[in-house]
């Protein structure tokens, strides 16, 4: 990912906001880089941006060395909330993304691939339950499957535990780092919490408010096995 000189504002009632001003950032392949700061410094709208969810005001992001116009393959994207479609099985949320860009049939022949992935996140059991039959960690872990289900290279977290209780954020953030560097997968997570971000981290993007922009970009020398 290589991002140069972005600037986003927003207009609000006649005022002029800048969200992010002057944002350059690279992430290597294979590199987990946390964006660390306030609430209101551009995290989600950076994130956002790197998504193509959002496009920039002026400047240029690059994901394996294209521009970004619309949504990438090789993102996949989790949330603060897990947001399963309650109608469905978790089986059937998890492969979601493969049956809207491929279709039903697909869909079907991936079933293999979904039961990998819940042994994976420790959900084994529970493909056939409905969402609301589990607890808000084993729905996120679900919404990590899905994230997961076409095999993306970059993995964008918003806050994706942050809606957990402590103990259950930080068992799953040790799972994610474990997933990250099992599959290879390069990483941006979004946190307002500095501990977080020294646990996961390979390089921390500092950023501040008013405008959004990164004060500093710190490497982050600990040991892999951090657990
Ligand atoms: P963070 O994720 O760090 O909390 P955001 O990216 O959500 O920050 O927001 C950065 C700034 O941009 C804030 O001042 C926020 O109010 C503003 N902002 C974000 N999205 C919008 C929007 N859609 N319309 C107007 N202002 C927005």
């Amino acid at each position: 990912v290589s991002i140069r000189n972005l600037d986003r504002t927003f207009t609000r009632d006649g005022n002029t906001i800048q969200a992010l001003s002057g944002v350059s950032l690279d992430v290597a392949p294979g590199e987990f880089v946390v964006l660390l700061g306030p609430s209101g410094c551009g995290k989600s709208t950076l994130l956002n941006i790197i998504a193509g969810l959002l496009p920039p005001t002026s400047g240029t992001i690059e994901v394996a060395s294209h521009a970004v116009t619309g949504v990438p393959d090789e993102i996949g994207m989790m949330f603060q909330k897990p947001v399963l479609l309650p109608w469905r099985t978790v089986r059937d949320n998890i492969v979601l993304p493969i049956e809207m860009s491929k279709g039903r049939r697909a869909a079907k022949a991936a079933q293999g691939r979904v039961d990998e992935l819940l042994d994976l996140v420790g959900l084994k059991s529970f493909g056939d339950q409905m969402p609301n039959e589990l607890s808000g960690g084993m729905q996120q872990r679900a919404a990590i499957c899905r994230m997961l289900i076409n095999e993306p290279d970059i993995l964008l977290l918003d806050e994706p535990f942050g809606a957990l209780d402590e103990f259950t954020r930080e068992h799953m953030n040790m799972q994610m780092l474990d997933l990250t560097h099992r599959l290879g997968r390069t990483a941006i997570l979004v946190t307002h919490s500095i501990s977080e971000a020294v646990f996961l981290a390979d390089r921390i993007a500092v950023m501040c408010a008013r405008p959004g922009r990164i004060m500093g970009i710190v490497d982050v020398d600990l040991p892999k096995d951090r657990t």
